[in-house]
């Protein structure tokens, strides 16, 4: 079900891990971003966008992981834009021969996720500040927190901030811990998302809910804390892990100690010499 979260802007969360779509209305039809993960949601959203007499004009995908990669073939042609670096690092997965199995891997049994139209991504040039599209001003906002060519968008005229995945309150971030600096590439990007905040009335994450502004500052924080507090060997009191995680979301704890491990073993290995 689409929700309006803003004038022209709507929303719709996915029963795989409160996936966000966000569906910009613009002159002669919408833009999607980040357009969906099950079959059947993303068919019912084109039956919506249809009903609605409203055709998917363009889409977006914030960065190269597979859940923000997907299309269904009734959205039609229209062009599908990434950053210059989402749609080199999309091509590169793109062209290893597991890369069906790999995402099988992630998903539970009776989840249903078409791969047949996954990260047929257009890379914008690099310099681009827009989205080039007949439809309001959506600036893209570049950083390399959580992947390489990451782009967070701000409706300008409605005041909404799509975030990608940043900002849950289910997730913790998620390092891009191949980076040369996860850590501080996190910590980059969490300012300039800051550096917005007084432009944004609604924030849309990529998975959780969607909050306000006084929840966005909240989650800057919170997310600039846990990064910190990774950097720096613990991290004691996150709502998101722990005892205090929401009931179902136990999990993301294990992603915590994965990470801190993977960060910790990087650390020993650079003071090593030689
Ligand atoms: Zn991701």
């Amino acid at each position: 079900m689409l929700r309006q979260v803003a004038e022209g802007v709507l929303a719709h969360e996915s029963e795989f891990i409160q996936s966000n779509t966000v569906v910009v209305q613009g002159r002669a039809g919408v833009l999607l971003i980040d357009p969906g993960i099950t079959r059947d949601e993303m068919a019912d959203l084109a039956n919506n966008l249809r009903e609605l007499g409203q055709p998917v004009v363009a889409g977006f995908s914030t960065h190269p992981h597979w859940d923000h990669l997907l299309w269904h073939a009734t959205f039609g042609e229209a062009p599908r834009y990434g950053t210059a670096r989402c749609a080199a690092d999309i091509r590169a997965f793109l062209s290893g021969a597991n890369w069906k199995d790999d995402i099988a891997e992630e998903l539970p049994p009776e989840i249903e996720v078409p791969l047949e139209l996954l990260g047929l991504i257009t890379g914008l040039p690099a310099e681009a500040t827009q989205v080039p599209w007949d439809g309001p001003r959506v600036r893209i906002i570049e950083h390399q927190g959580h992947a390489q060519g990451h782009a967070a968008l701000l409706i300008e005229e409605s005041r909404v901030l799509v975030a990608g995945d940043m900002l849950s309150d289910v997730l913790i971030p998620m390092l891009d811990v191949s980076a040369a600096d996860p850590i501080e590439d996190y910590l980059a990007a969490l300012r300039l998302l800051g550096g917005v905040a007084d432009d944004v009335d609604v924030f849309v994450p990529g998975h959780g809910s969607i909050g306000g502004t006084d929840q966005l500052r909240a989650r800057i924080e919170l997310d600039r804390a846990y990064v910190q507090g990774l950097h720096d060997g613990g991290v004691p009191g996150d709502p998101r892990i722990g005892p205090s995680a929401r009931p179902g979301w136990e999990w993301v704890s294990d992603v915590h100690d994965g990470q801190a491990q993977h960060l910790a073993q990087r650390s020993e290995r650079d003071v090593t010499p030689g």
